[in-house]
């Protein structure tokens, strides 16, 4: 019997890379006996012609070929769960638009996968060639600091490129948080994950969408989602303080019984008025991130929101 394989990709502003990706991977299906395709790509509000390649090669591969529209830019994590939402395959896999992640490791994974030992099958970049320095630097001390302080496990390198088993999908369909952190999600889930390893490829053209600035508040909803670490290190610095400030006011006190009590020192208590503020500030800071995330989530509003897609869902 055929397996379906649902390939799942999210596009942003990338018109210049949809049809060479599906050609790339239209390469590979020869060597997967037995599997047919269907290409769900999400264009997320993307202000270039994505949209119209799309539909172009819709009309080009009718039978393999399906698209989803947002109204807007609502990320990558919303259109993965969109893609997921919509894909019908007995086999999942999730892969960048601008071919970072090689399709030539498909026939692979795909045998590793139906040996039936592993639902998921995850690929990990083990070099950062091409990339700037600080950001590797940065990248790793993450996958350090989220692996400590969390209870999932995410390993360093781990890309989003991955083939997973319906049953691992449905899974992941029952979270229906609105802050997704899907590498996370992932790992939550739980089921066996095998890791193939790949060098790391440069982007075909176009670039990436992300600055630095945008992964590292990426990094820090990331641990807020799957961590109460920081509110721990809020309570810990909060007794810490006031244990300093008891010991400080017995020997304030004590002195003052045996030496007397000139009144000096007001520089050093205007230092710790400022530094007991800014740690109330700082902590203040850490529960309003929480909160903040928890008012979003209160609101139960759809994580994507689909302006057009293809005809064919429709029939179904
Ligand atoms: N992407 C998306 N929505 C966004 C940003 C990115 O759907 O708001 C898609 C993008 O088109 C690509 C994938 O997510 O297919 C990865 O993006 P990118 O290559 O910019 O990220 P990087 O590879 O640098 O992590
Ligand atoms: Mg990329």
């Amino acid at each position: 019997m055929a397996h379906l394989l649902s390939i799942v990709v999210p596009c942003y502003n990338e018109e210049k890379t949809v049809e060479t990706f599906y050609s790339e991977v239209m390469k590979v299906k020869k060597q997967l006996d037995l599997v047919e395709f269907e290409f769900i790509f999400i264009n997320d509000g993307s202000t270039d012609n994505t949209l119209k390649k799309l539909k172009a090669l819709e009309l080009k591969d009718p039978k393999q070929v399906k698209f989803l529209s947002f109204s807007r830019n609502f990320g990558k994590e919303a259109a993965l769960y969109a893609g997921l939402n919509y894909a019908k395959g007995d086999y999942i896999t999730v892969m960048d638009a601008d071919l970072q992640d090689p399709p030539s490791l498909l026939p692979e994974m795909f045998s590793l996968i139906q040996e039936g030992t592993y639902d998921c099958i995850g690929t990990r970049r083990i070099s950062r060639e091409g990339e700037p320095k600080i950001r590797s630097f940065f990248a790793k001390k993450f996958y350090k600091i989220i692996n400590k302080i969390s209870d999932v496990n995410i390993v360093d390198g781990a890309r989003d490129f991955r083939l997973m088993t319906r049953q691992m999908v449905d899974a992941i369909l029952e979270l229906k948080e609105y802050n997704r952190f899907s590498k996370g999600l992932f790992s939550w889930v739980g089921f066996e994950t095998y890791y193939l390893e790949y060098e790391n490829i440069e982007r075909k053209s176009g670039q990436s969408s992300w600055s630095f600035w945008q992964l590292f508040v990426y990094s820090l909803d990331g641990i807020i989602a799957f961590s109460e670490f920081p509110l721990v290190i809020s309570a810990f610095i909060g007794i810490i303080s006031f244990v300093v400030s008891i010991i400080a006011l017995l020997f304030f006190f004590v002195r003052a019984a045996i030496f007397g009590d000139p009144t000096t020192g007001w520089p050093s208590l205007v230092c710790i008025i400022l530094a007991l503020g800014g740690l109330q500030l700082f902590c203040l800071g850490i529960v309003g991130q929480y909160l903040g995330k928890t008012f979003l989530e209160t609101k139960r509003r759809p994580i994507y929101i689909l302006k057009d897609k293809s005809d064919s869902f429709n029939q179904e």
